[in-house]
């Protein structure tokens, strides 16, 4: 606050009791925006928060008549605002809003009590995707990086992103809603404690989806046993700390692996989409969590660049 010519303490440019409903939106934004960086966290999102602060009866009350106070009446309900906002972020109410933002920060993994969803057709398999034993995973509740000890199956995620395939966008809605995971059911981003415990539950397996079909399963051995995950980590490991000696055996290692998956699909009539359930993310999709890529070229050989690259195939 600065002073007036005669002493008196004058109001600053951005005191409330000056702001017209235009100025109330823009501080309210950068103020919400604020407090949302302070309390959002990987179980509470952000939009969540917002979305109950402003279905709140303080902040409907202040917005709708803000334009019709006393300026003199405005420093005050600014002030009353603030505190329902800081009491309305701690305590959420058990309510989903549909913001989304659980569907967009990972997708589920799947438990043996979703396998009923997969044999009633609820869930495809060209919407399942296998993480394998070895291979970086986030954990949902921290998001710390680990390495899985197990393979797990999860719904995919959309290209590039984290976002769950099953989520709709505008309005944000889950398109399996009434046949979502046990995980995606546990889900409430007021009380974490029920997802947590569902750690606990036994995981869905590759065996379990293909039990008593023996060839499949015979298959998925075989390729664990020919293109684990760890052979390619130790292959990239060793070209990282080499001078690029065993870089055929990484192309190798691909094309072995390339084959192996186009095999499978033609041998047994499985579409290649359904390929990721049944042996994993192929080698050439994994490659990048090396920090590298392939590149094609003309006579259809493969290169292994750095991702930050500008080599292309042309
Ligand atoms: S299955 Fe539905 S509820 Fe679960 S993460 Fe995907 S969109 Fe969300």
């Amino acid at each position: 606050m600065t002073q007036s010519p005669q002493g008196a303490p004058a109001l600053s440019i951005n005191h409330p009791s000056l702001w017209d409903s235009e100025q109330f939106e823009a501080n309210w934004s950068v103020f919400v925006q604020a407090l949302m960086r302070e309390e959002a966290s990987l179980l509470i999102p952000a939009a969540r928060i917002r979305w109950q602060i402003e279905h709140c009866d303080t902040f409907l009350e202040v917005r709708s008549n803000w334009e019709s106070l006393e300026a003199s009446n405005r420093l005050g309900a600014w002030k009353r605002l603030l505190v329902a906002a800081e009491r309305e972020c701690r305590n959420m109410l058990p309510l989903c809003v549909r913001c989304g933002q659980c569907c967009r920060m990972g997708s589920p993994t799947l438990h043996m009590e979703d396998l009923a969803l997969l044999k009633e057709g609820k869930i495809a398999w060209d919407k399942l995707v296998t993480l394998r034993a070895g291979e970086p995973a986030r954990s949902p509740f921290d998001g710390k990086p680990f390495l899985l000890t197990e393979e797990r199956i999860k719904v995919a995620e959309k290209k590039g992103s984290s976002e769950c395939v099953f989520l709709l966008t505008e309005p944000y809605q889950c398109s399996i809603y009434s046949d979502r995971p046990l995980q995606c059911r546990a889900q409430a981003c007021w009380d974490p404690l029920p997802a947590r415990d569902t750690a606990e539950l036994p995981f869905l397996l590759r065996n379990h989806i293909f039990e008593g079909i023996d060839v499949l399963l015979e298959v998925i051995a075989e390729h664990e046993n020919r293109c684990s995950f760890q052979m390619l980590a130790q292959a990239f490991e060793k070209l990282a700390t080499g001078k690029g000696e065993n870089i055929e055996e990484v192309l190798g290692l691909l094309s072995y692996e390339e084959h192996f998956r186009h095999f499978v699909s033609e041998k047994f009539t499985i579409a290649p989409q359904n390929l990721d359930l049944l042996l994993g993310r192929s080698f050439a999709g994994l490659v990048p969590l090396f920090g590298f890529k392939v590149l094609e070229e003309r006579d259809g050989s493969k290169r292994l660049v750095p991702e930050a690259s500008e080599a292309n195939a042309d």
